[in-house]
This record gives structure tokens, sequence and C-alpha cells, in this order.
């Protein structure tokens, strides 16, 4: 058909059916059809013949439509293409690989774009249609962020994040996965596993057993038995108002015999819960950690047996977290500030407190005193530093409290010293 004041041209249909060379996209297309365009000056053209062409990737054919009156093509001869034939395994081609791609990913299709993936080159979790590609490959939710791959979805999970921007929450890697303990097809995240099935481990009890021991030994041996709330324990390791580390009975029972080490290294260790926005507890300082030690002990430890045990603990200590090594670091510190002027301090406290038997009370009072050890130390921001000490005294305790406990309190407010008679 020629219009009258239109340069004529040709018809035809491009047929990339047994073309392989990338040509999924207009762009690819044209570039393909360039490099064809300046070969078929001088061919011959009729309507309804078909020119093959071998490319370096393939055959290309074009099936001439309609010449429009030309019988030859010359270097200005303009062609249009009615259609694009191209095979489905190559304009579905996997991103990663080229070959066929039937799997969409999912992430991709949210943010409006196409990711064509095939069945090698998908991540898909574990009974799910949906395929990611390695962009948007989903990592485990666990709490330790491990970044791990996920690989199954809990089911328990699941059910408290339904909404579809937050799916994804109940995927997780394979460290955590735990099937339903009677049907392998069933998926459960390892926290949701123990609410659910484990009971606690304290004998005669059936309870679930929610909270998991947190002891471990230097060597690694984690315990991780599940207790009930009855019988869980909390080692204030961060003062008696903020979460502890989590006990079994049995570890708990074992705390007055066990290897001071252990009971440092299990310190050390621990995660403390969070101070502030981002800051966390920090150690707690030689004294309370030397309390914390000997809770229950039949002979309690000194200082210089429990720096001992700390030290003993550094060639270990080098493998750990960072936060561990930070941990050892500041207290060694400490211990060495604490132990350099304990002695000052205690023979100075003991002064402070004779002398105020003396002049207060009587020298007989004075006398009573036989010694002290400090026993802890308490330090707020903008308030003086207080020391509890526990003194040894021998004769009538009353006398060496006061009426209503007058002289405990004035030493207090004098001196800063909380006064222990045992
Ligand atoms: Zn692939
Ligand atoms: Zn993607
Ligand atoms: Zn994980
Ligand atoms: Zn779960
Ligand atoms: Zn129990
Ligand atoms: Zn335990």
């Amino acid at each position: 058909m020629i219009v009258d004041g239109v340069k004529p041209y040709v018809e035809f249909i491009f047929d990339l059916r047994r073309y392989t060379g990338k040509a999924d996209s207009g762009e690819k297309v044209e570039s393909l059809w360039r490099q064809i365009n300046a070969g078929l000056v001088g061919k011959s053209i009729n309507s309804g013949s078909v020119i093959n062409l071998d490319m370096p990737d393939g055959n290309v054919g074009l099936w001439i439509v309609e010449t429009n009156g030309l019988s030859q093509v010359a270097a200005d001869t303009e062609f249009r293409a009615m259609d694009v034939l191209r095979s489905p395994k190559l304009v579905y081609q996997c991103a990663e690989c080229g070959e066929y791609g039937p799997l969409r990913c999912v992430k991709c299709e949210e943010e409006k774009r196409e990711t064509r993936l095939c069945s090698k080159h998908a991540h898909i979790i574990k009974d799910e249609l949906s395929a990611y590609c390695k962009d948007h490959i989903p990592t485990c939710n666990c709490r330790t962020g491990c970044h791990e791959q996920a690989i199954f979805r809990c089911q328990s999970c699941a059910r408290i994040f339904q909404k579809r921007e937050e799916r994804y929450r109940s995927l997780y890697g394979k460290h955590v996965h735990k099937t339903h303990p009677n049907d392998p097809n069933v998926d459960y995240c390892q926290r949701c596993y123990q609410r659910q099935f484990e009971r606690c481990n304290s004998t005669g009890c059936n309870r679930p057993g929610r909270s998991k021991c947190q002891y471990q030994s230097r060597n690694g041996e984690a315990c991780g038995a599940p207790s009930c709330s009855d019988h869980s324990y909390q080692w204030k390791i961060w003062g008696p108002h903020n979460r502890g580390v989590n006990l079994c009975e049995k570890h708990q029972g074992m705390m007055g015999r066990s290897d001071p080490a252990d009971l440092v290294f299990l310190i050390l260790t621990a995660k403390a819960p969070f101070a502030k926005r981002g800051r966390r507890y920090s150690m707690p300082n030689p004294f309370r950690l030397r309390r914390l030690i000997n809770r229950h002990r039949s002979s309690p430890l000194s200082f210089t047996q429990i720096e001992y045990a700390l030290k003993s603990l550094e060639p270990l200590v080098a493998e750990l977290s960072r936060n561990a090594v930070k941990n050892y670091e500041f207290l060694m510190k400490l211990f060495a500030e604490t132990m350099g002027n304990l002695d000052s301090l205690e023979r100075d406290s003991l002064e402070k407190i004779r002398s105020y038997y003396q002049n207060h009370v009587g020298w007989d009072a004075a006398a009573q005193i036989l010694g002290l050890q400090i026993q802890d130390r308490f330090s707020r921001p903008g308030e003086k530093t207080r020391y509890r000490v526990r003194v040894q005294f021998s004769g009538e305790k009353g006398r060496l409290i006061g009426r209503g406990g007058v002289y405990m309190k004035q030493i207090r407010d004098l001196y800063n010293l909380e006064v222990d008679l045992d």
C-alpha cells in the first residue's frame, strides 16, 4: 500500500524464536536490528517471503509481510516490525544464568521490577511458592541477628505476623529449625517450639519450660535446660531491679560449689540488659562481683582468689566476643584499682568508726570494734561514694547500734559508711 507523499516502507515480522542471544527488551531487539540492517542492502524482497540470517547467536528470520511496491533493499529503505516472535524460554530468562526463568522474585515484584529466576537460582522458602532473587534473600529473624539465610516459616510466628509487610518476620534460618513432635511437616522456630512443647526440667514438674538456663561452662558447654517460672532462678548480676541471668534449678543449686572461674566467665559473657537507649548495664564492681560469687558459698572467696580466677580466663577471653573482651579488660582495671587502695580504705574506715564510738558513745564501745571488711561500694552520679562495711565486734551488739539504730545512721551520714554488724 502506497500513500501519497509518504516514503514506502517494508512491513515485516521479526522471528527470534531460534535466536539464543539476549533479546528480552526493546533496546536489545533494536540493537540486534542495527546489526542486521546494513547487511540487507541489495537483497531482493517479495511480500510473503522469508529472509533467514545466521547471526553469531543463532538464526534470525524476517517475514516480509508487505513490501509496498519495493523489490530490493536500498541503503535508505525503511523497515517496520509488525511483531516480534520470541521463544518463551528466551523471554523469561533467569537473571543469574540466562536459562529459562519461570519464577519471579516477590520482592522485586513489590518494587515494580520483574526479576525472572530459574529453579536453581531462585531462593525458595520451604513449602511456599514465593521465590527470591539473590538481592532479596530473606534472613533469619532470630534474636541474635545472625543474618543467616531464611529457609522456613515458623507456623506459630506466622500467626502473629499476618500482614503482608510483616510476613518476612516469621522466616528463620536452619539453626533455629524445629519440627512439630508428631508432624515433621510443621515447622517452628526454636523459641516457639520451646514455648509450646518443652516442659520444665525440674523433677515432678510438668509446666511449660519457658525460661532457658543460660549457664555455660568455660569449655562452651551450655545447659539450656527449660524451666517454668517457679523453677527458674535469676542471678541478678546487674542489680536487684534488672533482669538477671536465667538459671535452672540444678545450676542454681550448684552456685555455691561452682568453680569461681566458671562464674566469672558467665558474668563476662552474659548479655547485659539495656540501661538507657543503646547503653547496657556495665559489669558489677569488684565488691558486688565478690558478693555474687560468694552467695551460698560456705567459705567465701577473697578478692585475691577472685582476681586469680579472673586472670586464669585471660587466654580464653581472646577467643570470645568483642563484648566479653571489653568486659574482661574493664573488670581487670576495676580490680587493680580496688585492690590497690583497699587496705588504706579499710584502715581509714576502721579509724573513723572507732573514733566515732570513742567520741560519741564511750571508749568501751570503741574497744568492742575488732576489725572490718568493705563489702560493697555504691556510687551514683552526683553523690558521694558510699561503702557497706562488715564490722567484727565483741560484746553487746545493742550498745553499738544505739536506740533505734541512731549510731548506725550517724555513721552513715558522717562518713558514708553503712555498717553491718554480724
Ligand atoms: Zn538461573
Ligand atoms: Zn529480588
Ligand atoms: Zn538466626
Ligand atoms: Zn516462631
Ligand atoms: Zn517447674
Ligand atoms: Zn542449667
